[in-house]
């Protein structure tokens, strides 16, 4: 813990050193201290702690690993606007899944070592194109998809090869899916 606090003000540091000027991935990451989760520290400052901080989501003259802070003027976080209730009604609709991989709260993070995926509130219509915080424009999207590490969102398998593919697998991943199964429906019909 007293670590990840100390990435974050780290971070947090060198872009109040260089207001205004654009910075890339590998020297915001060297600032950290060469943290591994240092985009999550980004996001923590921007969603939580209101930090402007841009990205080539918010600007098209940035490139996807570059990020600008252009004041130090703090927002209040639009997380806050989302009640825990919103968020179970939509972690519930969405099954706990990821909308855009696929990934179940609590599986391995196929980015994470030995942490789990964690779901967050995702946008359907992005804030910046008017999207809101209501239910209907929420989804599940675990924390790796919404810091764009899996930027391609898998198309949804149809039925027929979805179901070869489960056929050719072992018979021991075959039973991995099955108490997923079960655990998922045991999850849904409570
Ligand atoms: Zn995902």
């Amino acid at each position: 813990m007293a670590r990840k606090q100390g990435s974050k003000q780290l971070i947090l540091e060198f872009f109040l050193q260089n207001i205004g000027r654009v910075l890339e991935s590998r020297d915001i990451q060297e600032a950290s201290g060469g943290a591994v989760e240092w985009a999550r520290r980004v996001r923590e400052l921007r969603n939580e702690e209101g930090y402007q901080i841009l990205s080539h989501k918010d600007r098209a003259d940035l490139k996807p690993n570059q990020y600008l802070l252009e004041t130090t003027h703090r927002v209040p976080s639009f997380k806050r606007n989302i009640s825990k209730e919103t968020r179970a009604w939509v972690l519930e609709r969405n099954g706990y899944t990821c909308q855009m991989c696929g990934a179940a709260a609590g599986d391995p993070d196929p980015f994470g070592g030995s942490r789990t995926v964690r779901l967050e509130m995702g946008h359907i219509l992005d804030k910046s194109k008017g999207g809101d915080d209501s239910p209907q424009n929420l989804r599940a999207v675990c924390s790796n998809c919404n810091e764009g590490l899996q930027n391609t969102a898998l198309p949804k398998p149809d039925r027929i090869h979805l179901l070869a593919q489960v056929r050719r697998a072992t018979i021991q991943d075959q039973r991995v899916l099955l108490e997923w199964l079960l655990k998922k429906f045991k999850l849904e019909t409570k």
